[in-house]
């Protein structure tokens, strides 16, 4: 597949149009339709001139175009509005090819958790994909696209971007709109882009960064610009910091690949460093304590009234009853402990220690990147499981130990990918997404 920046030469060069692209791709979906990795495609005939194709995961909306969020509850929902995201995109030439699978509500690391069926792994159909932007990190790694939307929780966008051997970013907390992604984790959510290309990354969050009156959590700050990035890419010196204690619990070929890694980039000129990270002990507690309670109150708008699927009973609360069941088996576990982590007698002994564990973190992330331009660490500790593991949930939650750090300081992190299913993240400081994006297109540029 072609990088976003090809096409838009070709298209100047008039070398082809996006009617031939498009049907490119459609043959692509068929020949490659048991990845699973959409879950409704975009069937409007008459498509514009030149468009730059996109898949967005199906928990962003997109007016006209069916969304579920890989739930029952939402199987029959058709917007009638944009997400701030696509209709930015829309508005500078990009084409919604599809809506791509993910984990219900977003909630998994494997892709496994969907409605629609689990979406498998481009490079190993008996792996997973990695989730939950499963369906984004697929389409994006098979080449069927050359970029998607995902969302970031606590990893998201990162995991599959290794898993997949693709560029995820997960920008700072509030650089990009969350207005029209629907809510897991309002805290925590971010949207951000997944693609072959570093600076295709660079190009979507151009588009999709800065400031939007509709989400009172966006940034105040200018959309991320692509001369910046040009400009920060001249510097000469660049320091990282390799967390040590953060490799204890990898698998050795995943610190093999790291280190491979670290050993590359230091011949090249890059000054690292090393470093313990307190508290990280904590963050995968802390984390799925916060998005819990967070999800179980974002996910009582499904009542079967306002949106979506509707199952009715013989009274109002039989009405609720039925339409929630509708929830799948990883939903309904997080909205219970999240309930359970709110209510009376308990949310001071879970949820307001998450938050104080949350604060220790992101002061530690802070203290550490005072000395250093990016933290630098695995993606994910293990390889990509089998489709059909059935580990414990606390085994699934474990694929997250290296992400979900970053997600409670709201950093922007890369997932670069090092082939073989993993990758390395690259965190910058809260704020400086460009810097993070110059580094990673360096990298790109040297590998
Ligand atoms: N795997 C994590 C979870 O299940 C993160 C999901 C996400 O980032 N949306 O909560």
């Amino acid at each position: 597949m072609w990088r976003i920046s090809e096409l838009i030469k070709g298209y100047k060069e008039k070398r082809f149009s996006f009617k031939e692209i498009w049907d490119e791709i459609r043959k692509e979906i068929r020949r490659k339709e048991n990845l699973n990795a959409f879950i409704t495609l975009n069937e409007q005939e008459r498509v514009p001139e030149n468009a730059l194709p996109i898949a967005i995961k199906d928990n962003i909306i997109t007016r006209g175009i069916r969304t579920t969020a890989a739930s029952h509850l939402l199987e029959n929902y058709v917007p009638p509005y944009d997400s701030t995201v696509v209709k930015r995109l829309k508005s500078k030439g990009f084409f919604v090819i599809g809506k791509t699978n993910l984990d219900e509500f977003a909630m998994g690391s494997t892709g496994e958790n969907s409605a629609f069926g689990p979406t498998r792994n481009p490079h190993d159909g008996s792996l997973v994909p990695g989730g939950s932007s499963s369906g984004s990190g697929a389409v994006v790694g098979a080449g069927i696209v050359p970029a998607a939307l995902g969302s970031d929780t606590g990893g998201s966008i990162r995991l599959p971007s290794a898993y997949c051997n693709i560029w995820g970013f997960k920008p700072s907390y509030g650089r990009v709109s969350r207005f029209g992604l629907i809510a897991f984790a309002s805290s925590l959510d971010v949207i951000g882009p997944m693609a072959s290309s570093p600076e295709d990354i660079t190009f979507i969050m151009s588009i999709i960064s800065g400031k939007d009156p509709k989400d009172a959590t966006s940034l105040d700050m200018e959309p991320v610009s692509i001369s910046r990035v040009k400009e920060l890419k001249k510097r000469e010196r660049w320091r990282i910091t390799v967390l040590d204690n953060l490799l204890d619990n990898c698998d050795p070929k995943i610190v093999n690949k790291f280190e491979d890694f670290i050993r590359f980039i230091k011949g090249k000129g890059v000054e690292i460093r090393h470093a313990k990270m307190n508290y990280v002990e904590f963050a995968l507690s802390a984390y799925y304590i916060i998005a819990s309670s967070e999800a179980s109150s974002n996910l009582a708008r499904y009542d079967g009234v306002r949106y979506g699927v509707r199952k009715t009973g013989e009274s109002l609360n039989e009405t609720y009853k039925n339409t929630r069941e509708l929830f799948g088996k990883e939903v309904k576990r997080r909205i219970a402990l999240g309930t359970f982590a709110l209510s009376y007698g308990y949310y001071d002994k879970f949820y307001i220690k998450a938050l104080k564990a949350r604060r220790l973190i992101k002061e530690e992330m802070e203290r550490l990147l005072r000395e250093t331009d990016f933290i630098v660490v695995p993606t994910s500790p293990s390889l990509p499981p089998k489709l059909g593991s059935g580990f414990s949930p606390i085994d699934y939650y474990k694929l997250d130990e290296l992400t979900v750090p970053f997600s409670l300081a709201g950093l922007p992190v890369m997932n670069v990918p090092l082939g073989d299913y993993t990758g390395v993240q690259v965190a910058g400081r809260y704020g400086r997404d460009e810097e993070v994006l110059a580094f990673c297109e360096l990298i790109g540029e040297i590998m």
